[in-house]
């Protein structure tokens, strides 16, 4: 049987020292502030959005919500981004995912000054990572770095699949783990057969949101699967991509979904404003 990798647990450490840290700026009279922009009505953005500003809460840091409607437009989105990089008191910025329609996501990512970026998905960033400089390491990719770190799994000489490669998880991923002597293999949607590739995974990240992408017959025994995809079962219960049935026997070490990669996401971004806050008033 795998062992499950306890993200909620170790997100719990990491927010404990955000708080401490965030403890120490408040007595130098620094209150580290985070402002997340939801834009539109998706009933899943608001709930993540306020978990966020929840865990803003427990670490010592100043969370506020800049709510707009669905039908903003390019120009007023940008208007709000310029309001927030100018506020002195605003540390880090984050725009909730998915966009508004209409919205050139590049376009709103170079807005955001990069000393704020706790996303780190301004280009400069983005560019950062891959020469090994990074000022923020984006949530997820970095989340699961810790996961594997704390659970000691070596990287160095391993293949590493990563199904995935968006600007949010696949590619900064795939960068992380390259730094770390890992082999990388970055499958997509066009990929054609993703079993000649997952099957030879030591270490598989999956990150699509489609319940039961991976089965047992995929992945070869002993691997470590770290299951990025929320997804929902019939029952409205949440899931991974993995089916636990097939996969957790043969597995290593497994992610649970949720209390996997999602609170260590959420805690990283937490780590990301504090020094954010320590970067901007050094
Ligand atoms: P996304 O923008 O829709 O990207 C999905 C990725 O999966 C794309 O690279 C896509 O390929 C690939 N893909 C889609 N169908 C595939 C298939 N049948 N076979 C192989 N690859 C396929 O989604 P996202 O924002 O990256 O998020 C992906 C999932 O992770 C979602 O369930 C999301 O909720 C979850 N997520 C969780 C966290 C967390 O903290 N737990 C954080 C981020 C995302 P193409 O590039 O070819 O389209």
């Amino acid at each position: 049987m795998a062992i499950l990798m306890d993200g909620k647990a170790l997100a719990k450490e990491v927010k404990s020292e955000v708080l401490a840290h965030a403890q120490q700026l408040r007595a130098k009279g620094i209150v580290p502030k985070l402002a997340v922009i939801l834009a539109g009505d998706d009933p899943a953005s608001a709930v993540y959005v306020r978990n966020k500003i929840k865990d803003c809460e427990e670490c010592g840091i100043e969370g506020v919500m800049v709510k707009l409607p669905a039908d903003t437009s390019q120009d007023e989105l940008m208007v709000q981004i310029a309001r927030l990089n100018a506020d002195e008191s605003v540390h880090g910025i984050l725009l909730q995912h998915p966009y508004p329609k209409g919205i050139d996501e590049f376009t709103v990512r170079c807005a955001i000054d990069p000393v704020k970026d706790v996303d780190s998905l301004h280009p400069e960033n983005a560019g950062l990572i891959t020469h090994d400089r990074p000022n923020f390491l984006p949530g997820t990719p970095a989340g699961i770095m810790a996961l594997l770190d704390h659970y000691k799994i070596e990287l160095k000489g391993k293949h590493c699949v990563i199904i995935n490669r968006t600007h949010i998880v696949g590619k900064p991923m795939a960068q992380l783990m390259l730094q770390r002597d890992a082999t990388i293999t970055v499958c997509h949607s066009r990929t054609p057969d993703l079993t000649i590739f997952t099957r030879t995974a030591d270490i598989l990240i999956t990150a699509v949101g489609k319940l039961g992408l991976i089965t047992g017959e995929m992945v070869k025994p002993g691997v470590v699967v770290i299951d990025v995809g929320i997804c929902k079962k019939p029952d409205g219960k949440l899931a991974g991509d993995a089916d636990i049935a097939s996969v957790e026997p043969l597995a290593s070490y497994i992610t649970p979904v949720p209390g996997g990669v999602g609170p260590m996401t959420r805690a990283i971004l937490m780590k990301n404003t504090i020094t954010a806050a320590v970067e901007e008033t050094v």
